[in-house]
């Protein structure tokens, strides 16, 4: 019988990729949690019509991207295909504003689209998120930019930039519309086949098709921040200037937009230089109009979204991660010594050392082979004559030097010998 093989797009994380994942949500959790954010689970999967409303049906996402199926009793659900909707849904269903003015959540997990898969870009992937509802401070802004710069600066990443940009408030967008359509308008027949679709329903979007004939005629074309009014325009100088005060670098890039109505004023982008095509790890925005159009109180709200695969790949890179290479490798061979053994790994696991215990039974020469292949600082061996002892012989792995030490003697001494030969 042929073997079932995984569904294209998807992915196993295997054990010597798991330490940068883990690496990455500790790093997330720990920055988060220090400027007051709080964790949010919510289901995987919604009411289609959830994602139709918030996300919009003219967006690729809606419109070509969604994994939509009937469950048993008719219902059209959907695999979320991002975080945003579903935690302003249950921020909604759960009455979170009655807790306070602001609330800041934060979120992880599998998102599901149905794309075409290749390095950075598959159908269940994973994304970090995170949405500051309640505000319309420019400061609340600038937290959140902060923060996911902050997440991949103590990663190590580099070569990073931030583009930034306003959409101004739905009045600002609807003037500009009229300009970029007028702009386009004779352009029409050069425009990639989507744009020119478009050109009628959701002209915005223009700006950012990935067609290179779309993108040098949409370089020229007026700047949606010449149509922002004085109050938009305000909320975005506001933003840069605290971005300076923080020594944040950014770049303003005009074709970066959000078509939707609900979306409003700022909009930014992180890309890296060093993922190739896939070169957007974090996307995120104001959508001060969410929450009431999904039936909840008016309530400004902003966020972003990271694309987890994408900064394992960057980490990768960088092999930042020390992984899972144990301290101490266990080895023993006798009926009393592999009692030992099991005794002495319980006492060391317990002083806080990592350590991995042989048991396969084998010969002395085969269970050193396989110490040495699990990186391990230091092989820690038994045999009767060690039992009959109390004594172990501790061989540190790089420089090969042997010595006999007490138990005694290892179990209080071995974290600071550890540290020296580390
Ligand atoms: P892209 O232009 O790459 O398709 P997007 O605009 O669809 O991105 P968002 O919806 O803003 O992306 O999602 C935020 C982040 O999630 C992206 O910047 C990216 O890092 C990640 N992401 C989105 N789609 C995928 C995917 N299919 N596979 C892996 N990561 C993804
Ligand atoms: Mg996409």
């Amino acid at each position: 019988m042929s073997a079932i093989q995984k569904i294209r797009g998807t992915r196993d994380i295997l054990p010597e990729e798991i330490g940068y994942w883990q690496q990455l949500e500790a790093t997330v959790a720990e920055i988060l949690h220090r400027a007051a954010y709080q964790e949010i689970r919510s289901p995987i999967f919604e009411q289609t019509s959830l994602f139709k409303r918030g996300i919009g049906e003219a967006t690729d996402v809606v419109g070509k991207e969604m994994y939509t199926f009937d469950d048993r009793g008719n219902r059209s659900l959907t695999l979320r295909p991002e975080g945003t909707a579903g935690v302003a849904r249950a921020y909604i269903e759960n009455n979170l504003h009655s807790l306070g003015n602001v609330q800041r959540l934060w979120y992880i997990g599998p998102m599901f689209r149905y794309e075409r898969p290749q390095e950075g870009r598959q159908r269940q992937f994973h994304q970090i998120g995170l949405e500051l509802f309640g505000t319309r401070d420019p400061r609340a802004d600038v937290e959140v930019i902060s923060l996911a710069t902050e997440i991949l600066q103590a990663l190590g990443l580099k070569s990073l930039s931030l583009q930034l940009n306003s959409v101004g408030s739905g009045e600002d967008r609807q003037n500009y519309r009229e300009a970029l359509v007028n702009y386009l308008n004779p352009y029409k027949d050069d425009l990639d086949a989507d744009s020119q679709e478009r050109l009628t329903r959701n002209p915005l979007r223009i700006l950012d098709s990935k067609d290179e004939k779309t993108q040098e005629i949409a370089q020229n074309a007026p700047k949606i921040l010449d149509s922002l009014n004085p109050d938009s325009r305000k909320h975005f100088e506001k933003v840069c200037l605290l971005l300076d005060d923080l020594d944040i670098k950014y770049e303003i890039n005009h074709c970066l937009v959000r078509g939707l109505d609900y979306y409003s004023h700022t909009a930014f982008e992180i890309q890296s230089q060093d993922l190739g095509a896939q070169a957007t790890v974090c996307g995120g925005g104001r959508y001060d109009g969410l929450v009431k159009l999904l039936g909840g109180p008016d309530t400004p709200a902003i966020g972003w979204a990271m694309g987890m695969e994408r900064l394992i790949l960057l980490l990768q890179k960088l092999q930042t991660t020390s992984g899972l290479k144990p301290d101490l490798y266990l080895v023993s061979k006798g009926e009393k010594a592999e009692v030992q053994s099991v005794i002495l790994a319980h006492k060391l696991r317990h002083i806080g050392l990592k350590v991995e215990l042989d048991l396969s039974g084998s010969a002395f020469g085969k269970q050193f082979k396989r110490a040495d292949r699990s990186g391990a600082t230091a092989c820690v061996i038994l045999g009767d004559a060690e039992v009959s002892n109390q004594t172990v012989q501790l061989k540190w792995m790089e420089s090969q030097e042997q010595e006999e030490i007490s138990i005694d003697v290892l179990l209080s001494k071995i974290k600071e010998l550890l540290l020296k030969h580390k």
